[in-house]
């Protein structure tokens, strides 16, 4: 039956909270990029309350028109948790008792006593496949209802994403076809505004001649992932090399990648270790460096310099220097970057001061102003200017990755970017 279903989907997030505005769906937009990027239509995605009139009323039109329906939440043991319980209705089945998902949540609680409510969550629709849960109690399944297949999915989002990544794409692959999947190619957006990425794609498009590949985004905090779907193969590496000389090498990369990640690569092969003096920032440039595991090998630590007296005492900046030019500027950022390299022995610094905003700026200085140094062992010291837009936590996010990205550029002996784009 390869390939024979619609490749068209609706996403169910059951839970009262999510109704009611407590929690936010995150899960709608987690599966409905996921699922897109497979080569599924996203019919549409929406909550449901835990009430068994309106779950069963928006389960019974979800099967009737998409081939693939994923129920989110809802699996656990009381009474609230209705998923499991409609799931069966839909398909007309009873509800089986599981012994090897029962022995697995047993383990999970390993030797405490369970309470018998929690057998529910070994019980799954006959005739429907598990799930296992590597990350929490209850199990997922999936099975036919109807003409579409449902999969449900337990709620909490580190029990659900993994589960969906090692779990749901095999099966999908299997009962959908990989049709349209492989016809892919991933990149990475870089200090580019979404509606930059966006022109630069359709102008590339249009020069080209190119009509059959379609794109997609999704932004994240400290990227855009993009893909670009359809069309030849060549027809795609010559879409992104046109988005490469739009924006330059330093803007757009081949693949999923992160800013952090970036770097990380670029200090392995140089067998060199980064020490970070953060101002405005306040840790972020650390936070991101030791979001990815393993970054203890490239990763020397930081300074969080705030006050201009840490800046004197931490890193040994002149208080001459910053009388004179002002915390946000280049000869502070220098020489934040040179004493953090020096006193902890790295063999590369970067430094960022900033005004991040609200308030704080001047006619010379304005909210966005930032000044980004990076110092290298064996390499001298550069410093660059940045004037970004948007709000504190944007500022501040932007200066953190394009602090990333010029020690990137530096360890690679590469240009960093003009910095003349309204970031
Ligand atoms: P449990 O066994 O933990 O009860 P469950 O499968 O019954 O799991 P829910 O009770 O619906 O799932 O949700 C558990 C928790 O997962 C919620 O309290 C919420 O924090 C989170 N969660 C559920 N659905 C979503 C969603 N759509 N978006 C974000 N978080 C969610
Ligand atoms: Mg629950």
């Amino acid at each position: 039956m390869s390939g024979s279903r619609p490749r068209t989907v609706v996403l169910l997030s059951a839970g009262t909270e999510l109704t009611e505005g407590i929690t936010q769906d995150s899960h709608v937009r987690f599966l409905a990029s996921e699922l897109t990027s497979l080569g599924f239509r996203v019919l549409r995605g929406l909550q449901v309350p835990d009430d068994v009139e309106l779950f069963r009323a928006e389960l019974s039109r979800a099967v009737e028109q998409a081939g693939l329906v994923i129920v989110t939440g809802g699996l656990g043991p009381t009474s609230d948790d209705l998923s499991r319980e409609l799931v069966a209705e839909a398909a007309g089945v009873p509800l089986d008792f599981h012994q090897e998902a029962w022995d697995a949540i047993l383990a999970r609680f390993a030797g405490r006593t369970v309470a018998s409510t929690n057998r529910k969550q070994a019980m799954a629709p006959r005739g429907f496949t598990l799930l296992p849960n590597a990350n929490g109690t209850a199990p997922g399944f999936h099975g036919p209802v109807g003409g579409a297949c449902v999969v449900a999915l337990p709620g909490p989002p580190s029990e659900l994403r993994p589960m969906f990544s090692t779990g749901v794409v095999p099966v999908l692959a299997r009962l959908f076809g990989t049709g349209g999947v492989t016809d892919v190619l991933w990149g990475t957006a870089l200090m580019v505004p979404e509606s930059s990425l966006e022109e630069a794609l359709r102008s590339g498009a249009a020069g080209l001649g190119i009509q059959d590949i379609r794109w997609g985004t999704r932004v994240d905090e400290d990227r855009i992932a993009f893909s670009l779907r359809g069309g030849t193969p060549a027809g795609r590496d010559a879409l992104f090399e046109a988005l490469v000389s739009t924006l330059g090498q330093t803007r757009v990369r081949r693949g999923e990648t992160r800013p952090a990640q970036l770097v990380t690569e670029a200090l392995l092969e140089r067998g060199a270790r980064l020490v970070v003096a953060e101002s405005c920032t306040g840790g972020l440039i650390a936070k991101y460096l030791t979001d990815l595991s393993g970054s203890s090998r490239v990763f020397w630590g930081g300074f969080l310099s705030y006050a201009n007296e840490a800046k004197e005492t931490l890193l040994g900046v002149d208080r001459r220097t910053l009388d004179e030019h002002g915390a946000v500027s280049e000869p502070v950022v220098i020489a934040m970057s040179e004493g953090a390299r020096k006193s902890s022995g790295a063999e590369a610094a970067v430094a960022v001061s900033g005004v991040a905003g609200p308030e704080g700026g001047t006619p010379e200085k304005p909210v966005g102003t930032v000044w980004i140094a990076v110092s290298l062992k064996d390499g001298g010291s550069s410093a660059w200017r940045f004037a970004f837009s948007g709000s504190r936590d944007m500022v501040r996010r932007r200066s953190a990755v394009a602090a990333l990205l010029a020690v990137e550029a530096r360890l690679r002996g590469r240009e960093f970017l003009d910095t003349r784009m309204k970031w």
